[in-house]
């Protein structure tokens, strides 16, 4: 039988072994997760291993990230699984705080409030307490870790950019690197929420995919992106979804972008079905 991957419980135990690796000479690196995961995480995990010695994978559904209204106590917690997964792909370490207080303890007071790329009016206009939550946490996780380099998707396109930004504002000591996104056969991206959908909301989730690839596509030819971005947004309405929003961004500063000419382009959505909210991104 093989060994299960190390499980650290406590900043502590997560600081001894991070101390036992450099002692070794050893780099590290993390990949920050809540948990559920999937072969999207999984390719985290295993270009962190081309990049370092050693890779910690940190797991913790993090509540300053969620507001009050959403899924906090609902988001899927598949720790068992979790683990049995991350030995298959080699990880070393697991953080997996044992408790909200020991990320949080009593009388936390202190929280990292991103601007620049974390208020251009994405998911900072649907989710106004999500960049604080998760810039707290990432900050956290970084020092507490202290890796040479971090591994974060693009399937959270604006979030990988606010991390960037934190990250070279605050000297913190670490090189991040962004993950291309992980699919479903039929173009969903995966996400830990996709196990909310129904047989029918799973197939209309798809076209989403598929209406920013035809987006990315038009402009690439030539067209102007208000116009299709405008017929953009009534296919994803019309297939069925609320959209939040279907924006051409710049994608190094994700400000708004008139043309191609202007530098690169990134398409990012964020629309729901039913009570599940999903975002997708793809580059021009
Ligand atoms: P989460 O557990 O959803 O907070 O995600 C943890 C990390 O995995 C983040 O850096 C995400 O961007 C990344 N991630 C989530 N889904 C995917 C995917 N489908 N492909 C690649 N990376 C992903």
């Amino acid at each position: 039988m093989t060994r299960g991957v190390p499980v650290a419980r406590t900043v502590a135990a997560l600081r001894r072994a991070v101390a036992r690796y450099r002692a070794a000479g050893e780099t590290i690196a993390l990949v920050p997760t809540m948990g559920a995961l999937h072969a999207g995480h999984l390719s985290l995990v295993r270009r962190a291993r081309r990049r370092a010695d050693r890779v910690v994978v940190s797991i913790f559904v993090n509540p300053t990230q969620f507001a009050p209204s959403e899924d906090f106590d609902s988001y899927p917690r598949t720790f068992a699984a979790d683990l049995a997964a991350l030995r298959d792909v080699s990880a070393d370490l697991v953080w997996a705080p044992a408790s909200v207080e020991e990320m949080y303890p009593p009388g936390f007071a202190t929280r990292v409030v991103p601007a620049g790329p974390a208020a251009v009016g994405l998911e900072d206009a649907f989710r106004p307490h999500f960049f604080a939550g998760v810039a707290t946490v990432v900050t956290k996780l970084l020092l507490q870790c202290l890796p040479d380099v971090a591994v974060f998707g693009e399937k959270d396109f604006q979030q990988l950019r606010v991390v960037e930004r934190i990250v070279a504002d605050l000297n913190i000591p670490v090189r991040i690197i962004g993950a291309p996104t992980v699919r479903e056969a039929d173009g969903l991206a995966m996400s830990s929420r996709n196990v909310y959908l129904s047989a029918e909301q799973r197939a209309v989730a798809a076209t989403l995919y598929a209406t920013l690839s035809a987006c990315a596509e038009k402009i690439r030819e030539g067209q102007r992106i208000a116009a299709v971005m405008r017929q953009g947004r009534r296919a994803i309405e019309r297939a069925g979804f609320r959209l939040d929003y279907l924006e051409a961004r710049h994608a190094g500063t994700l400000e708004p972008i008139a043309s191609l000419a202007e530098g690169p382009v990134r398409l990012l959505v964020a629309a729901r079905l039913g009570a599940t909210r999903l975002i997708d991104n793809i580059a021009v």
